[in-house]
């Protein structure tokens, strides 16, 4: 079981106590990833750069952010491997999102100098209680000190979906990220949670007050309870169910008999891909899905 929780592993359970199974108990190796998540990486990787450029005074030009942008694409990207499930889209379409959202985001912030930097790619490690018995971790995209002395938790999201403002209000990730803060970093002072929808060129903000982190600490101890005490591991069928990793060996799909085997402890059997993909876990990009006010998952 697993002893340390990241806002992933949370929302995947509850989307697919089946799918968490999976993923997080048996450790099935993953032979594919779906091409959303795959450019969410690659977004990711050429901001993470173009911020260290920023921090030795060297600031690259829109062209060579591109560039890199194509260069790492071509490195890693294995059409044996990804995955695009919608039928009307190709990996040129894909591709062509990433650098939308890189042209976005630097004509947006351009010459970066804004605000400043205080963490890139920030892993945390944190408790949720004083007796270390809920451990969250999760990776921050960027930290900063805004020009007004707050400090902000940045997100890059590269999805094309902007949440309501309400959703982000409640949003669990950012939230989390803010109790780590102020836990390791002893921050007592306002913290902002900063969403960048990179994709559709979007900025939205929240911030918390000393109720609602309490709540959410409180919430995410209940999930945490709900997992260690999970013994069925139900399928949870949705529109996920198209960008699941692990649909060949879901039952709903035809994979009951691979899924006797991992029960019965034979080990997950070896992936056909080539390269499979690590575990995912901290994902940046969520498959274009949404939960409807019935709970159910819809493509959106
Ligand atoms: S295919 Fe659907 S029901 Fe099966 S594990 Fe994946 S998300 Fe769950």
């Amino acid at each position: 079981m697993q002893k340390t929780f990241s806002p992933s592993s949370l929302g995947c359970f509850e989307k697919c106590p089946k799918q968490y199974w999976f993923r997080y108990i048996a450790k099935v190796p993953v032979a594919s990833e779906g091409i959303e998540a795959f450019v969410g990486k690659r977004v990711h990787e050429v901001l993470e750069r173009l911020y260290l450029f920023v921090e030795d005074g060297l600031v690259p030009s829109i062209e060579k952010v591109v560039y890199r942008y194509h260069q790492l694409f071509d490195e890693t990207y294995d059409e044996r491997r990804i995955r695009i499930v919608r039928d009307d889209t190709d990996a040129g379409f894909y591709r062509q999102n990433g650098v939308r959202s890189l042209e976005n985001y630097y004509r947006r912030f351009y010459p970066f100098d804004g605000d400043t930097t205080l963490g890139l790619e920030k892993k945390i490690n944190f408790d949720l209680d004083e007796e270390g018995q809920y451990a969250v971790r999760g990776i921050i995209d960027r930290v900063v000190r805004a020009p007004d002395g707050v400090l902000e938790i940045h997100d890059f999201k590269t999805g094309r979906r902007v949440p309501r403002q309400e959703e982000l209000d409640n949003d669990r990730q950012l939230g989390l990220y803010e109790l780590g803060i102020r836990k390791l970093w002893n921050e007592s002072g306002p913290i902002r949670l900063v969403w960048q929808y990179v994709l559709s060129n979007q900025v939205r903000t929240s911030e918390r007050t000393a109720d609602q982190r309490e709540a959410l600490r409180h919430k995410t101890t209940l999930v945490i309870d709900r997992i260690r005490n999970e013994t069925e591991w139900k399928t949870r069928k949705s529109a996920l169910c198209g960008w699941c990793e692990y649909r060949d060996h879901c039952p709903l799909f035809g994979g009951a008999e691979k899924q006797a085997r991992l029960e019965a402890g034979h080990g997950p059997e070896k992936p056909t891909a080539p390269s499979p993909a690590a575990v995912p876990d901290d994902t940046r990009t969520t498959p274009p899905v949404r939960e409807g006010s019935d709970g159910q998952l819809r493509l959106l």
